[in-house]
């Protein structure tokens, strides 16, 4: 095997077994790879050979050895975004659209596909997940396509979208009176219980080594070249961190010429327990009771936050947060200017750049990658009145002339521009 789990702090090794805490300190658990048994089956070349997703990264994922991939899941679009830029200060900007993964349009779709393999070689037949939203889907959806029973558990008042969206494949879907964080430790207690595989409780190291990939197409997609700058969405703190390893392994490995790069968290101010930590410059955690429209990134008290705000700090890069109504403006910003939709997360990812860029913390020369991670047709609800129904006309030319003579006059509304 060229992986295995091992405990972050007291370096135990675990094996390969869906567990995610050391018994020994209760730190968490994570893969390690056995590097130089990898390096020449980890090559620029090697990479380009293999199909357009995820898994031409396969070497570096820990999957089992049998393991064929039936899903193209991401290598996702990284679009140059010179409008946006302008708007906010910067040159040379990317945006990583995750908004368009596959198959359930976020980059969950990434964790959960490792997860399901694992899930899949420790003999699961039920799969299961605590969700903020996007998890359920993805997981939902890969479960019904790999032949699993799916149990989601969601707080109940998450966006009709994301509900349907997981009701649809088939999903026993369990709505709980309460925070996100309760479901979280409910879920936790499911576990010891029964033989599922929580995708991001006991399966979660294996999860979260999927979420690497989007550091991996970013580079690649780069020119096998690293940015100067990330910034990204955080929830429970674990993307951001495996971006980061992404990045150290391709150094490692020698496929990208070292270079520091500056980590930038992003997070909704009604739910921000990392960014608040990073700029009272803690390294732990004060858990945070969630008040924010951005449902997806929605955890008061997230698992791998002490994590996040070592890679932030290590990195010298910093954190910011920003209101709901700066996430709805941010929203209308990125689809105006690049002509993409985005969720609530997406927002804050937009709303935080703009505001490091106003700090001078990140310099408009400087090569920067936004990372936007679901899509905008799930939480078409926080954007309720703030378009109207326009009236209707007569299909007559001469009433679409009136009607135009009217708009320029000024008498009916315009599309207004929006700033951040
Ligand atoms: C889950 C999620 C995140 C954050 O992921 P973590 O790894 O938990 O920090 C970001 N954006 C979206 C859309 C998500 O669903
Ligand atoms: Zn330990």
């Amino acid at each position: 095997m060229t992986y295995e789990l091992r405990c972050r702090e007291c370096q135990k090794s675990w094996g390969n077994q869906p567990r995610s805490i050391c018994d020994e300190c209760f730190s968490p658990l994570e893969v390690f790879y056995d590097y130089d048994a990898i390096r020449p089956r980890f090559t620029r070349e090697k990479i380009a050979q293999g199909a357009p997703n995820m898994w031409r990264y396969s070497a570096l994922l820990p999957l089992p050895e049998n393991f064929r991939p039936t899903l193209p899941v991401g290598f996702t679009p990284l679009l140059e975004a010179p409008r946006l830029a302008k708007q906010i200060g910067a040159k040379n900007l990317y945006v990583k659209n995750d908004a368009v993964c596959l198959p359930t349009l976020s980059f969950k779709d990434r964790v959960v596909a490792v997860a399901l393999a694992q899930a899949k070689e420790f003999g699961f037949d039920t799969v299961a997940c605590s969700s903020t939203g996007n998890l359920a889907n993805s997981t939902a959806a890969q479960a019904a396509r790999s032949g699993f029973k799916s149990w989601i558990f969601i707080p109940a008042d998450l966006e009709p979208a994301k509900i349907l969206g997981t009701q649809i494949f088939g999903a026993k879907l369990v709505r709980i009176a309460g925070s996100y964080d309760q479901v979280n430790r409910l879920c936790s207690q499911i576990a010891d219980e029964r033989r599922w595989g929580f995708v991001n409780v006991n399966l979660r190291p294996y999860y979260a080594e999927g979420s690497k990939t989007v550091g991996f197409e970013i580079a690649e997609q780069l020119g096998w070249r690293l940015p100067d700058n990330v910034v990204v969405p955080m929830a429970g703190g674990s993307l951001i961190t495996k971006i980061k390893k992404a990045f150290d392994e391709l150094i490692l490995l020698g496929l990208v010429a070292p270079k520091p790069v500056k980590f930038f968290g992003a997070q909704a101010t009604g739910c921000s327990p990392i960014s608040t930590a990073v700029k009272a410059h803690r390294d732990e955690i004060e858990p945070q009771k969630a008040a924010t429209i951005a449902r997806s990134l929605a955890i008061g008290n997230p698992a791998d936050g002490h994590y996040a705000i070592k890679a932030i700090n290590e990195s010298g890069g910093w954190a910011e947060d920003v209101s709901d109504a700066g996430v709805v403006k941010s929203i209308q910003l990125l689809a105006e200017t690049e002509g993409i939709f985005t969720e609530t997360a997406g927002g804050v990812t937009v709303g935080c750049a703009a505001k490091l860029y106003k700090q001078d913390r990140i310099l408009p020369d400087e090569t920067t990658v936004l990372c936007i991670t679901g899509n905008g047709l799930k939480t078409t609800d926080v954007l309720a009145g703030q378009y109207q129904a326009e009236a209707a006309i007569a299909p007559k030319l001469s009433e679409f002339n009136k009607y135009l003579e009217a708009v320029l006059d000024g008498q009916v509304e315009a599309a207004e521009t929006v700033e951040v």
